[in-house]
């Protein structure tokens, strides 16, 4: 059977194998890193456990399509346990008295609540439940390609049709972003809610569209995280006869006489009758290929991401306190008395993670606590690191936020046991995402873009990634894996399995 090579084993690369070796081709996957995942990942320090990559999995309610996606390559089991915490996040409110504003997944419950803390938001309130109610049954398309011969058929064209409500809605609520269709509202905690769950530069459909996966008891965080994920995939690649060769860059994708031959890896050329490639879409077309691609999907996704604002990267920010936090919520976003300037930026409220010892995640008795500060931070990481500034920018950042987590948590005064700060140059680092980012937004007004996995020029050669479809993230890259092996199989003649 033809001898297939994948670039990396991120959630893609490990999708694309799987399927492919189910269909009975030779595969090798090749990773820069030395552990599978890429940005779905976690790290310890300390005795503390950081979920760095997951913070909820679309697919993981039972009656999803793309939960029969993710059974199929391993990443859920029988055993997985899922965790759909209600609510899903609350605004911790303190200015004029406090009040707690919760984001819950349970819609009629949500409704009375928010219409309870501010009455005169009522009609705009039932009008986000409404929207909310009409995305329960959407859901990411998983779609067979044409022309293919399979075992198992995607989901019909029920389950799309079980969507129409949703989709009457999908121009309106595209054509707002979060952040305005947020300020619509007159209470300031439900604004911050709002514009807390996803991006804010997002459209208001990702926004709807996420609160409807909520709401349909999808979207929630799997025992173990982002590191069980990986592994339970790359496990199951391996069960299926499929090899991962750890510590491997891959410097360059050979092309001769217009087809995909092999991969370049230490300067030792491994030929292939076909490749996959699962690293960051765009860094891969300029930096894999000699010349880069220059077909016209590939032109447009340099064109669509490199605008201000499209790449999504982040500081990641990860404390860990010796203090038992297991009795507030999981998730928790407060406005900051004091805003703060990081990267350009004014930063007016914190939304933080807390995981605990009970569950694994740090010392019995203690709590791991992660932030995300969002926004193009990448020029000014390289600027600080290229003046010898780094650490002590990094620092400057932590004590930051630490000051104001300790206002808002004043158990975890002086119970500081480790910190640690990612930087969009971290992920550039570890996973050779381009700028470090991990995600493109779809910003308000634009057309959702749907890449080829498999370029017009060039044979046997297919692609796969986070970037190749919105919202992207985790289910972009397992479907669009699944999707790269379809096109294998079909142009071998090949039963998709
Ligand atoms: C803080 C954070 C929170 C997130 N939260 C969520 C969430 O809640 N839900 C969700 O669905 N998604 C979330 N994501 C996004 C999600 O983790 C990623 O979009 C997804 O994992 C991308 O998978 P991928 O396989 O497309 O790419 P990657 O993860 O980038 O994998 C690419 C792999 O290729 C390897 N590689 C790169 N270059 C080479 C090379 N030259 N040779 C060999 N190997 C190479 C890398 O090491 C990596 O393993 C989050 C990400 C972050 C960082």
């Amino acid at each position: 059977m033809a001898n297939i090579l994948i670039v990396g084993a991120g959630i893609a690369g490990l999708s694309a194998g799987i399927y492919a070796r189910k269909s009975g081709f030779e595969v090798t996957i090749y990773e820069s890193h030395t552990i599978p995942g890429g940005n779905c990942t976690s790290w310890q320090r300390k005795g503390y456990l950081f979920e760095g990559g997951l913070h909820w999995l679309t697919g993981s309610g039972a009656d999803k399509p793309l939960n029969r996606v993710w059974r199929e390559v391993g990443a859920l089991t029988e055993e997985t346990r899922v965790e759909t915490g209600d609510p899903f996040t609350v605004c911790d409110w303190r200015a004029g008295g406090r009040l707690q504003v919760c984001l819950y997944r349970d819609v009629a419950k949500l409704e009375t609540h928010l219409c309870a803390v501010s009455p005169e938001d009522t009609p705009r309130i039932r009008e986000l439940c409404r929207d909310i109610i009409r995305f329960i049954a959407f859901s990411m398309p998983v779609m067979d390609i044409f022309f293919l011969k399979t075992v198992v058929k995607a989901p019909s064209l029920v389950t799309l049709l079980r969507m129409l409500p949703a989709v009457l809605r999908i121009i309106p609520l595209s054509a707002l972003s979060v952040t305005d269709y947020a300020a619509k509202f007159k209470h300031p905690a439900i604004r911050l809610l709002l514009t807390s769950v996803i991006n804010p530069s997002y459209d208001t459909l990702s926004l709807v569209a996420t609160l409807g996966c909520f709401a349909a008891g999808d979207g929630g965080y799997i025992e173990g995280g982002s590191l069980v994920l990986a592994a339970n995939m790359a496990k199951c690649f391996e069960a299926l006869g499929g090899h991962i060769r750890y510590g491997k860059k891959v410097e360059k994708v050979l092309i001769r006489a217009g087809k995909a031959t092999g991969l370049v890896i230490g300067g030792e050329t491994i030929p292939a009758d076909a490749c996959i490639v699962c690293t960051d879409t765009l860094a891969a077309v300029d930096t894999l290929f000699d010349p880069p691609i220059r077909e016209g999907w590939a032109r447009r996704m340099r064109v669509k991401t490199f605008r201000p604002g499209a790449l999504i990267m982040c500081s990641f920010i990860s404390i860990g306190v010796e203090a038992d936090l297991s009795s507030l919520p999981e998730s928790i976003t407060f406005p900051l008395e004091h805003p703060f300037e990081h990267a350009g930026r004014i930063i007016t409220g914190l939304a933080y993670k807390l995981y605990f010892g009970s569950a694994g995640y740090a010392p019995k008795g203690c709590s791991a606590i992660t932030l995300i500060i969002a926004g193009d931070s990448y020029g000014y990481w390289k600027r600080e690191r290229e003046q010898g500034r780094y650490d002590e920018r990094k620092r400057e950042l932590f004590e930051q936020i630490l000051a104001a987590l300790e206002k808002q948590l004043p158990a975890i005064k002086g119970k500081v046991a480790v910190w640690d700060v990612a930087t969009p140059l971290t992920y550039e680092r570890y996973c050779g995402t381009y700028h470090g980012s991990w995600m493109t937004i779809t910003p308000a007004g634009t057309k959702r873009v749907f890449y080829p996995c498999k370029p017009k020029r060039i044979g046997n050669l297919y692609f796969a990634g986070q970037r190749m479809m919105p919202p992207g993230g985790t289910p972009a890259a397992v479907i669009t894996g699944r999707t790269a092996a379809q096109y294998l199989c079909r142009d071998f003649g090949v039963v998709f399995g």
